[in-house]
């Protein structure tokens, strides 16, 4: 469905099947010469429909039109190929592009055979191809345009200015408009629903990124935040500061949690209080149990990382407990 949200902006909703998320935001921004089209939606048949409606409905020349992605999850970044093969060009992160080029092959994905040991997830039964990022992603590697912070890209009225939002993933990228006030988000700030913080590997304490992230991103002057899930918001610096006081309650019900024993990854997250209509832990699908260890994960590591718990292995599984 498309729906015009600011002067030759527009919101294509793409639904997201079967997906706690729902729908993704993709958003067109229209102007005499060319067009642009923020993130794309999974790369499967519903969202590609969707996708294809909204650019047919506004009448878009592809070979004038180009795709942004704003981070490299298969819901932003998995039609990128399609649309690449129909004239588009895309532009994405230095850091997340790479990432979706290594992501689109399966030994990137093998990797995860690794972490479900060490997480303690075998005895779950799950698998790589139970993930969503891995069903849904671009299947080949494609000639991104790499974008750096302070890039700009300018289109009919706006000057569009990357800036660096790391945390989400480690190379999200947003886009200031600071005429109009405008930023497109991606998933750095989210109404209603908390951003997925996972765990990407050890050499960096992840969570504290994306604080700062969430930091910087505070002070700009803002007035439509236009994020890549639910509602555009309208006052970021109010939910900025309800997402650093949830993580902050994450980080006590993990201590809570932690208190009388060691304990693995996949007991730690079977642990916590989610939003989700399962009653416990063994109903959860499998590619809830892979967000919810990686949430775990990146908020033990903080917690390791600050000093406050430590870590261990044991017969090749990691244990935390509290120093
Ligand atoms: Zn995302």
């Amino acid at each position: 469905m498309l729906t015009k949200v600011y002067t030759n902006i527009y919101l294509n909703e793409i639904p997201l099947p079967n997906n706690p998320l729902r729908a993704l935001n993709s958003y067109i921004i229209i102007s005499e010469d060319k067009n642009l089209i923020i993130d794309t939606g999974f790369n499967r048949k519903e969202c590609k429909d969707a996708l294809m409606k909204g650019i047919k409905e506004l009448g878009l020349d592809l070979n004038n039109t180009y795709l942004l992605v704003t981070h490299l999850h298969a819901d932003h970044s998995g039609l990128a190929g399609e649309l690449n093969k129909a004239g588009v060009k895309v532009y994405a992160g230095k850091i997340d592009g790479k990432l979706i080029n290594e992501m689109s092959s399966d030994e990137y994905w093998q990797g995860f055979e690794e972490y479900k040991i060490l997480f303690d997830l075998e005895k779950d039964n799950i698998s790589f191809d139970d993930h969503p990022g891995y069903k849904y992603c671009l299947k080949e590697p494609i000639d991104f345009i790499p974008l750096v912070e302070g890039d700009v890209l300018s289109i009919g009225e706006y000057s569009f200015e990357v800036i660096d939002i790391p945390g989400h993933t480690p190379g999200h990228i947003g886009f200031y408009e600071k005429k109009h006030k405008l930023f497109f988000g991606g998933d750095h700030v989210l109404e209603s629903i908390t951003p997925n913080i996972s765990f990407w590997d050890f050499e960096e304490d992840i969570l504290s990124v994306y604080f700062d992230s969430l930091k910087k991103i505070y002070n700009y002057n803002i007035d439509y935040l236009l994020s890549s899930h639910r509602n555009i918001l309208r006052d970021h610096k109010r939910r900025i500061s309800e997402m650093l006081a949830h993580h902050e309650e994450r980080l006590q019900e993990i201590k809570e949690i932690l208190k009388n024993k060691k304990m693995t990854v996949r007991d730690v997250a079977a642990n916590m209080h989610w939003d989700l209509s399962y009653d416990k832990w063994e109903d959860f699908p499998n590619p809830q149990k892979w967000f919810a260890s990686g949430e775990a994960m990146s908020h033990l590591e903080h917690l390791y990382y600050e000093s406050e718990i430590g870590r261990f292995e044991e017969n090749g599984i990691l244990y935390y407990k509290m120093i």
